[in-house]
C-alpha cells in the first residue's frame, strides 16, 4: 500500500478510536483508524459491555421467568435453557455492531487497516497487517486509544476454560455447578449475576471488606445485602493465594487479608476478575519516546497530549475510569482539539452503572466523600417501596439519594440503586452538567407513573426537607 498522509490516525478501534475516527471524519479531516483485532469496536463490543448486557439482559429474563412470573398469574411449564442459543444470540448482537461501525467507517470516508500499529518516530506508523505484509501510514496527528486488557494475580494463571478472565466467562460452554469470582467490582458482580441466574453457585472473594470500592458506602451496603438475598456468597477481607486446575476443577487457597489461617476451596470454574491493565504493547512507545506513570497509562496533558506534540492518548490507556463512556467523550474532546477548538472533559460529571439487578448508578460525589472532604451537605433518599411504578413492576428494592451543597443546593452527587438505575442516572448527570440544584430536579414535571419520580422526591427532600409519598 502507498504511504499517505492522513490529517488523523488514531491506533485502536474501541469507543474511544472509533469515535475519535468518525469525529475527525465528521469535521473535514481526512482519517484513518489502525485496529489489531479481526473486528472493530475493541473491547467494549467484542468482549466487554455489549456481550456482558446481552446476557445480563437474558439471563435476567430466564431467572424471573423461573422465580418471578407466577405471583403475577403467570405459569410457564418447563422452563428449559438452551445456553447454546443464548450465546449464539450474544454472538449475533455482537456481529451486527462491529459491522456497523465498519458501515459507519465507509459513510464517513474513513479509511481502516486491520493489524497492529507502531509508532516510528515523527508522523510515522508502521503496521503489521493482519493477513499478512506490511503497510506504513503518515498522520499530523497520532491518537492512542489502545484501551486496556484484564489484570491477573500471582498463582492464579488465566486458561480461559477452568480459570477464566471475563472474556472467557463470557464464553462458558456450560453453567459451573460453582463459580469463585476473586473481585467484588462490577465487572465480577456482572458475570456473577449471569451465571448464578442460570444456576451456579457463586461464592466472591474480595480483598477489600466491601464491594465496588467507588459505589458510595450506603448504598453498597444496601447491595450486597441484595445480592446474598439473591444467593451469592461472599468471602470479604480475603485474598486468594493460589489456584490450580484439578481433574475435577479448580483447587484454591485463600487467606485472610490482613494475614492468618489458610483456607481451602474448590470450585468448578474460577473467574479472575482483579480490574484492567492499560494496553501499550507494541506500539513502540519507548522507541518513541512516548512517557508512561508508574501503573503503565500513557501520561497526557489536560489536552489529552502526551509528552511529543503530535501524539494524542485516550480511553482506558490514560488515566481515569475505565468505562466506555469516558473513552467516547475524550475521544470527542481531542479532536476538538486538534481542529483548534476548545474540547474538554468534565470529569465531575462521568456516571457509573453497575447492570445487575437492581442496577446500581451514580454521578459526582458520594456521601464519604463529601465528608471525608469536610464539605457541608443536605442528603435527600427515597426508597423504591414508595415508587407506584416500582410497586407496578415488581422492583420495589433500593433507593435514589440525592446530594447538595448545604449552602448553595447545588447537586453534588447521585446515587441510585433501582431497576433501570443506569437509564434514570442520565436526568442527574444532566442537571449536574447545567450546575443544577435539587430544587431544580423537584420542581421539573416527572411523569407518572414512572421510576424517575423518585429521583424526584429524593431531590424534593434534598432541597425542601420533604416528599408527597413519604
Ligand atoms: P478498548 O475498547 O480496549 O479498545 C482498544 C482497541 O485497541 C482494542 O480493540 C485493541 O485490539 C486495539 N489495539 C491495541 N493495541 C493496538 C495496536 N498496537 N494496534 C492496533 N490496535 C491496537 N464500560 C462501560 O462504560 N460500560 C459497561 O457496561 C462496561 N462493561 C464492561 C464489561 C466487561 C466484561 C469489560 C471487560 C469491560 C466493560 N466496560 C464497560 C469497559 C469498556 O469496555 C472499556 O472502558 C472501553 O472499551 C475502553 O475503550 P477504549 O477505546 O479505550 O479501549
Amino acid at each position: 500500500m502507498a504511504e499517505e498522509t492522513y490529517d488523523v490516525a488514531v491506533i485502536g478501534g474501541g469507543p474511544g478510536g472509533y469515535v475519535a475516527a468518525i469525529v475527525a471524519a465528521q469535521a473535514g479531516m481526512r482519517t484513518v483508524c489502525i485496529e489489531s483485532r479481526e473486528t472493530l469496536g475493541g473491547t467494549c463490543l467484542n468482549v466487554g459491555c455489549i456481550p456482558s448486557k446481552t446476557l445480563l439482559h437474558w439471563s435476567d429474563r430466564y431467572h424471573e421467568a423461573g422465580h418471578g412470573f407466577a405471583e403475577h398469574g403467570i405459569k410457564i411449564g418447563k422452563l428449559e435453557l438452551d445456553l447454546k442459543a443464548m450465546m449464539a444470540n450474544k454472538t449475533k448482537v455482537i456481529d451486527t455492531f462491529t459491522a456497523g461501525i465498519g458501515f459507519l467507517f465507509k459513510k464517513n470516508k474513513i479509511d481502516h487497516l486491520f493489524g497492529k500499529g507502531t509508532l516510528t518516530g515523527g508522523d510515522g506508523i508502521a503496521v503489521a497487517l493482519n493477513d499478512g505484509g506490511r503497510a506504513a501510514v503518515k498522520a499530523k496527528n497520532i491518537i492512542i486509544a489502545t484501551g486496556s486488557v484484564p489484570a491477573d494475580i500471582p498463582n492464579v494463571p488465566i486458561d480461559e476454560k477452568r480459570i477464566v478472565s471475563s472474556t472467557g466467562a463470557l464464553a462458558l460452554a456450560k453453567v459451573p455447578k460453582s463459580l469463585v469470582v476473586i473481585g467484588g467490582g462490577y465487572i465480577g458482580l456482572e458475570l456473577g449475576s449471569v451465571w448464578r441466574r442460570l444456576g451456579s453457585e457463586v461464592t466472591v472473594v474480595e480483598f477489600l471488606d466491601r464491594l465496588v470500592p467507588t459505589m458510595d458506602s450506603e448504598l453498597a451496603k444496601n447491595y450486597s445485602r441484595l445480592l446474598k438475598k439473591q444467593g451469592f456468597a461472599f468471602k470479604l477481607g480475603t485474598k486468594v493465594t493460589e489456584a490450580k486446575v484439578t481433574a475435577r476443577g479448580v483447587a484454591l487457597m485463600l487467606e485472610p487479608a490482613a494475614g492468618g489461617e489458610a483456607e481451602k476451596m474448590t470450585a468448578d470454574v474460577v473467574l479472575v476478575s482483579v480490574g484492567r491493565m492499560p494496553f501499550t504493547e507494541g506500539l513502540g512507545l519507548e522507541d518513541a519516546g512516548v512517557a508512561l506513570d508508574s501503573h503503565g497509562f500513557i501520561t497526557v496533558d489536560d489536552r489529552f497530549r502526551t509528552n511529543l506534540a503530535n501524539v494524542y492518548a485516550i480511553g482506558d490507556v490514560i488515566p481515569g475510569p475505565m468505562l466506555a463512556h469516558k473513552a467516547m467523550v475524550e475521544a470527542a474532546a481531542v479532536v476538538e482539539i486538534i481542529g483548534g477548538q476548545h474540547g474538554m472533559v468534565n470529569y465531575e460529571v462521568i456516571p457509573a452503572v453497575v447492570y445487575t439487578e437492581p442496577e446500581v448508578a451514580w454521578v459526582g460525589r458520594t456521601e464519604d466523600e463529601l465528608r471525608d472532604a469536610g464539605i457541608a451537605y443536605k442528603s435527600g433518599s427515597f426508597p423504591f417501596t414508595a415508587n407506584s411504578r416500582a410497586k407496578t413492576v415488581g422492583h420495589t428494592d433500593g433507593l435514589a439519594k440525592v446530594l447538595t451543597d448545604a449552602a448553595t443546593d447545588r447537586i453534588l452527587g447521585v446515587h441510585i440503586m433501582s431497576t433501570e438505575a443506569g437509564s434514570l442516572i442520565a436526568e442527574a448527570a444532566l442537571a449536574m452538567e447545567f450546575g443544577g440544584s435539587a430544587e431544580d430536579i423537584a420542581r421539573t414535571c416527572h411523569a407518572h407513573p414512572t421510576l424517575s419520580e423518585a429521583v424526584l422526591e429524593a431531590a424534593s427532600l434534598a432541597a425542601f426537607g420533604k416528599a408527597i409519598h413519604m
